[in-house]
């Protein structure tokens, strides 16, 4: 411990000069001749910047990842790093943060840390940096002591351009003084927002993370998330010790997502007919339970898919070999509680699908973003009803968590359940949510697509209120309901309801029109189902006016689902890109199939390899030489030299 201590002692003095100052010696910057700040950001903008580092980091974009231009924010992020200077970096999935780090990682001198807590996350990359020529390491629980040495080995002889380490063996002594005598290029922390408290991914660990300011002065750190919401970020640099970081912060907006929100009402034929529009193509189904995962698992698989079902309860064995099923072979459906999901970063997942309804606007943005990383089209689905609505409250109500925890749980519960009723783009009522504004529709969400009807409830909903107070605001919807149709039950029979003037009163109408009533009334605060009553709907200050007729209430027309979606099981079919048929989709296939070899014979998942986006390049402009294939966005040197001529004798052979 000393010694590493002594060692960045060692480095902030060798930053600094005596200067003059009250007859004692004050520290002065050697660079800048600063006095103001002589310690770890004494330099910034003079730490060894210069432009010509921007033209060298659009090379190595261009001959590496084989990509033209950088995206959104990353050029500046990456001249921010280059200059010395701390950052925080908010983009949303997909948006591109691992090359924020990684070139600037490349061109400053020294090692490029990145500390990662995800260790499925950290292999994948590692192997696609390796892919892509560079020598990247990682240091994890998964390694065995021999491989560990290797690495150890490789550090101290500085073999290793990127390593990527799990926050736990950061900061362990041993690792920190091994790091220390490395000379570090700069220091990325992903998924940074797990420091926050407040967050749903908090870790411990994460908070030993500010001593690096003090073990690495004069090292530009980054932190980088996807899911940070003002109070988060600032907390990220507090937490972290950041010297004045910048920031950045992207549009949350993923234009490439459409989202598509109905009602409950048979959910596995609403499934069905959504899963005939992704035949053959990768996917998520996330459900509250495991019982429920397993069921429907089951049912997908009859129905002609392919799915596997994954939660905390199998074994590490059976998950960590549906997640590599699933991250390998095309066309998996993966049905999951949110188990899983952390630290996938599969580019062409087509779609997440939801059962049931998330707890929040958060987890609902950060599992639906598994979707559509590699920016091809992909669809965020959900179906949610009244139990989903009543089943989170209840379970809300019997947590043990503090009253003040339940009450922000709460208002993110009634903020998602707001959200799923909206009658405007969903677009720009999720942006806002995040606190973006957005002006126009976004023509990619099922309301911009398909705008609601409205309809005039007041006196359905007056018929229901007094039907809930006459029946003393002690039943739950069901109950509820079989009142106003004039159902016979024993429950009725019993508490005489059937001599209620409110029996009866709602029978020319369906279950599920009441039930949409109740929901939408539940979601605007008319209603309470009151979970220490096992759901009973009660009435407040707010309905009392709609009861009374003093104010009138207009409702959603809950969308028809199709009467019968198909009974014939899917037939499997290729996942080919829409509008490519015949001899196209025979070269495609082929492409594929190649691709597929090229993985197993490497052992990393096929995307490593190339991206759909990529190959579908290739169809499109068909490249008959290797400078040609160059040009193909997501081909650099390293990949052509690797597999370009294999790629060319395909699309050659086609003609
Ligand atoms: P994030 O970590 O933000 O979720 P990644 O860094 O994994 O995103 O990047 C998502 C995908 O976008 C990757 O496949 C990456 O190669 C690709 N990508 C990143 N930057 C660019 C760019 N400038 N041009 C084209 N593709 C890019
Ligand atoms: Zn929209």
């Amino acid at each position: 411990m000393f010694r590493v201590e002594s060692v960045g002692l060692w480095r902030f003095w060798s930053h600094t000069v005596a200067g003059p100052g009250n007859g004692k010696l004050s520290p002065k910057c050697r660079k800048c001749l600063s006095i103001r700040q002589v310690r770890d950001d004494c330099c910034q903008g003079l730490s060894g910047y210069n432009p010509a580092m921007m033209e060298r980091a659009l090379e190595i974009l261009k001959q590496r990842y084989g990509y033209p231009a950088f995206r959104g924010s990353q050029a500046a992020v990456i001249e921010t790093a280059l200059q010395g200077r701390d950052s925080v970096v908010l983009m949303p999935t997909g948006g591109g943060k691992s090359i924020c780090y990684q070139i600037p990682g490349m061109i400053r001198d020294g090692l490029a840390l990145v500390v990662s807590p995800l260790i499925a996350l950290m292999q994948d990359q590692v192997y696609a940096l390796r892919q892509l020529g560079f020598n990247a390491a990682f240091l994890n629980s998964s390694l065995t002591p021999d491989q560990r040495q290797q690495i150890n080995r490789q550090l101290d002889c500085n073999q290793v351009e990127i390593l990527y380490v799990a926050p736990e063996r950061l900061v362990q002594p041993d690792t920190l003084q091994r790091l220390a005598q490395c000379k570090l290029s700069l220091i990325a922390i992903d998924e940074a927002h797990c420091v926050s408290q407040w967050g749903h991914d908090f870790r411990q660990d994460y908070l030993a993370l500010g001593m690096l300011r003090k073990y690495f002065p004069g090292t530009p750190r980054m932190a980088l998330t996807a899911t940070a919401n003002q109070r988060t970020r600032q907390e990220i640099a507090d937490k972290l010790e950041l010297n004045s970081p910048a920031f950045f912060i992207s549009s949350f907006d993923r234009p490439n997502i459409k989202y598509l929100v109905q009602p409950k009402i048979d959910a596995r034929k609403q499934l069905q007919t959504f899963l005939q529009t992704h035949q053959g193509e990768s996917g998520i189904v996330y459900c509250l339970s495991r019982k429920k995962v397993e069921q429907t698992a089951d049912w997908i698989n009859s129905r002609g898919y392919t799915a596997l079902p994954y939660h905390a309860g199998f074994d590490s064995e059976t998950r960590a070999s549906h997640q590599q099923r699933f991250l390998v072979e095309d066309g998996i459906i993966m049905v999951a509680t949110i188990a899983f999901g952390m630290g996938i970063d599969k580019p062409d997942v087509r779609f997440v699908a939801h059962l049931d309804l998330p707890k929040s606007m958060e987890s609902y943005y950060q599992e639906t973003g598994r979707a559509g990383r590699d920016g091809l089209p992909a669809d965020a689905w959900m179906v949610y009803g009244l139990q989903d609505v009543v089943r989170l409250s209840r379970m809300l109500a019997e947590s043990h968590a503090s009253e003040q925890f339940k009450r922000v749980e709460r208002s993110k519960l009634e903020a998602l359940l707001g959200w799923c009723e909206v009658s405007r783009c969903r677009r720009i009522a999720l942006l806002e949510y995040f606190g973006e504004s957005r002006d126009a529709p976004c023509g990619n969400c099922d309301i911009c697509i398909t705008p609601p009807q409205t309809w005039d409830a007041t006196v359905d909903a007056q018929k229901l209120l007094s039907c809930i107070v006459r029946t003393g605001q002690r039943f739950g919807a069901a109950h509820v309901i079989d009142v106003l149709k004039g159902k016979s039950s024993d429950k009725i029979e019993q508490h005489r309801h059937h001599q209620l003037g409110t029996f009866g009163i709602g029978a020319d109408k369906s279950d599920p029109h009441w039930r949409s009533i109740i929901r939408q009334l539940m979601v605007q605060g008319f209603l309470f189902a009151d979970a220490q009553r096992y759901g009973a709907l009660t009435l407040n200050e707010k309905s009392r006016p709609l009861l009374r007729g003093e104010s009138e209430l207009t409702l959603r027309q809950d969308a028809v689902v199709a009467k019968s979606a198909s009974r014939s099981p899917a037939k499997p079919r290729a996942n080919v890109p829409p509008g490519i048929q015949g001899q196209d989709a025979e070269l495609w296939q082929a492409l594929k199939t190649c691709r597929m070899e090229l993985a197993k014979a490497n052992g990393v998942p096929p995307y490593v390899i190339f991206h759909d986006s990529t190959l579908e390049e290739m169809m499109f402009r068909q490249p008959r030489t290797l400078e040609e294939m160059l040009s193909i966005s997501g081909v650099g040197e390293t990949k052509l030299a690797r597999y370009g001529e294999k790629f060319l004798s395909i699309l050659c052979a086609d003609n």
